[in-house]
């Protein structure tokens, strides 16, 4: 019923964990964690293409992710399959993120920063709003969702969040030996990137790798805010 996964990364689209955080995952596994995805919605908004049949669109990009996620040795992909740009602060959608808190156990949940200001993709912001709210405090509290207590769903505490585009950066993810590796998931996204895909992007991207690990004492690397969940 229960899996012990070390960290949880939870996106509104399939693609978002590569661009934010995939670096970082793939040193995590390599070292050995456990990491999985939650995808909140299909994706099925994701081009300019007028020909693409949204549900076309939809089944590629899980394709797609399911490889990048292969890639990194992420051990379990699950799709929520909202509608893109369909997600809502809603009693439900926050039950099912708890729902996977509580059955993968994760110390670590990351996600995107929902107080990023302006211009944010509305499912960025709510996705990261209603994950923050599932860990603290309603995966914690058994009294929060007695039906699951009922299914053998026990409450559990996370102990860190990651939070990704955030502007107030306090950590610095060591990327160097895996940047890439994340162009090679990234590269998988094909629907959403082989179009712009050149070296030059390439070598644009780690530009901005190298930007975030400015004071540090390596070469690359991805940036959050993290915080602590000491209660
Ligand atoms: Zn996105």
């Amino acid at each position: 019923m229960t899996i012990k996964a070390d960290v949880m990364v939870v996106t509104a689209h399939p693609d978002d964990a590569e661009f934010a955080v995939a670096g970082t995952v793939a040193r995590w596994t390599r070292e050995g964690k456990c990491v999985v995805y939650v995808v909140c919605t299909n994706g099925d908004k994701g081009t300019s293409d007028p020909e693409v049949k949204p549900e076309d669109l939809a089944a590629m990009r899980e394709r797609e992710q399911q490889a990048a996620a292969s890639l990194l040795g992420v051990r379990d992909v699950v799709f929520l399959r909202y509608p893109d740009q369909g997600l809502e602060d809603t009693p439900q959608f926050r039950k099912e993120i708890v729902r996977m808190i509580r059955v993968y156990r994760p110390d670590t949940v990351v996600t995107a920063d929902p107080y990023r200001r302006y211009i944010w993709h509305r499912d960025h912001r709510i996705s990261g709003q209603v994950t923050l709210d599932a860990v603290f405090p309603y995966a914690r509290d058994h009294l929060a969702y007695p039906d699951l207590l009922q299914e053998g769903i026990m409450p559990h505490k996370v102990r860190e969040m990651l939070f990704w585009a955030s502007e107030e950066v306090n950590y610095r993810s060591d990327i160097t030996g895996t940047f890439d590796i994340k162009i090679a998931a990234l590269r998988c996204h094909a629907s959403q990137i082989e179009a712009h895909y050149s070296p030059e992007w390439a070598e644009r991207l780690k530009g901005r790798y190298r930007a975030m690990a400015e004071g540090e004492d390596f070469e690359l690397a991805e940036a959050f805010h993290r915080v602590e969940i000491l209660r």
